[in-house]
C-alpha cells in the first residue's frame, strides 16, 4: 500500500477552474484534518494525511454509505481539461486490490484528467464482506435487469429494489451528472478484463495496455455496467484483478492503461 505514497510537496487548489471539470467540485485542502475521516479506510490517520496530491486535484464529498462512512469523487489532473474515463476502485468490500490503483493515480503527475472513487463501499471493507452495511450487492442493485434474488447478506443478494442503498444510488446520480465516456469497475479475483456490447472495443485496448487477459461476457442482471450500458449508453467495463495484493509493477501497468484509454 506504501508504494504508491509519496509526502505532499505542494498542493496548487484550483477553485472554480473553468471548463470541464464538472460543477461543484469543491476543493479540499490537502492538509485540512476536515478532508480525511479515519473511518474512510483502515489507514491510520498518519499515513492518509501523508497521501499526495497533485496539483489541481479536488475532492467532492458525494455523500455517505449506510454506516455513515463517507464516500469521495477525486477529480485528478488538468483542471481545465474534461475527463473522459471514471473509475471505481472498489465496489466489492473483499475485492479492494484497485484501491492501490486509485492510490498510485493520486500521487502520478500526469495531466490526464480522471474521475475516481476510490471505494464505492466501505462499510464493505471495514467489515470483510462483499456486500454492503445493510448486506446488498451493490453490484446487483441497478435498475437495469434487476430481479430480487437472495436474502441479506448473500454474497448477491439484490436488496428489496433497485438502487434501495445509499452507495448504489449515489453512484448512478454521480454517472448521470458526468456522463463519462468510459467507466472502469475494478473487482477480484478472475484476472480478466470483461466487457460486453459498445464496451468491447475500449475493453480490449486497455487490457491490451495493461498486459492482462480480455475475454467478453455479457453483464449480469442488475450490474451497473449492464446499467450504464443498456439505459445510457455509456460504455462501461469490469477489470477482474487477481486475488491478493496487487504486486507494485501491476499497478503501475494498470494505471498507465487508464491514463492512456
Ligand atoms: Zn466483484
Amino acid at each position: 500500500m506504501a508504494a504508491g505514497l509519496v509526502a505532499v510537496v505542494g498542493v496548487g487548489l484550483a477553485v472554480g477552474g473553468s471548463g470541464g471539470g464538472g460543477p461543484d467540485l469543491a476543493a479540499t485542502p490537502a492538509t485540512s484534518s476536515s478532508a480525511v475521516d479515519p473511518r474512510s479506510d483502515r489507514q491510520p490517520p498518519s499515513l492518509v494525511r501523508r497521501e499526495a496530491r497533485r496539483p489541481g486535484a479536488r475532492t467532492e464529498l458525494l455523500g455517505r454509505s449506510v454506516e455513515g462512512r463517507p464516500i469521495r469523487l477525486l477529480r485528478l489532473g488538468d483542471p481545465n481539461e474534461r475527463p473522459r474515463t471514471l473509475v471505481f476502485g472498489c465496489i466489492h468490500g473483499t475485492e479492494c486490490a484497485g484501491i492501490d490503483i486509485t492510490r498510485r493515480l493520486r500521487s502520478d503527475r500526469s495531466p490526464t484528467p480522471l474521475w475516481v472513487v476510490e471505494n464505492l463501499n466501505p462499510d464493505g471493507l471495514q467489515r470483510g464482506l462483499r456486500v454492503n452495511g445493510h448486506g446488498v450487492d451493490l453490484n446487483r442493485n441497478f435498475p437495469s435487469e434487476w430481479r430480487r434474488s437472495g436474502q441479506p447478506f448473500d454474497p448477491e443478494y439484490s436488496g428489496s429494489r433497485p438502487l434501495s442503498e445509499s452507495e448504489s444510488r449515489l453512484a448512478a446520480r454521480l454517472i448521470r451528472r458526468l456522463r463519462p465516456e468510459v467507466t472502469v469497475w475494478f473487482h477480484q479475483p478472475q484476472a480478466v478484463v470483461r466487457a460486453f456490447g459498445e464496451s468491447v472495443g475500449v475493453a480490449r485496448r486497455y487490457a491490451r495496455r495493461a498486459g492482462v487477459p480480455y475475454a467478453t461476457i455479457r453483464w449480469p442482471r442488475g450490474t451497473a455496467p449492464n446499467w450504464q450500458n443498456q439505459r445510457l449508453g455509456i460504455r462501461s467495463f469490469v477489470v477482474e484483478l487477481p486475488a491478493g495484493a496487487l504486486p507494485a509493477a501491476a499497478a503501475r501497468r494498470h494505471a498507465r492503461a487508464l491514463l492512456t484509454l
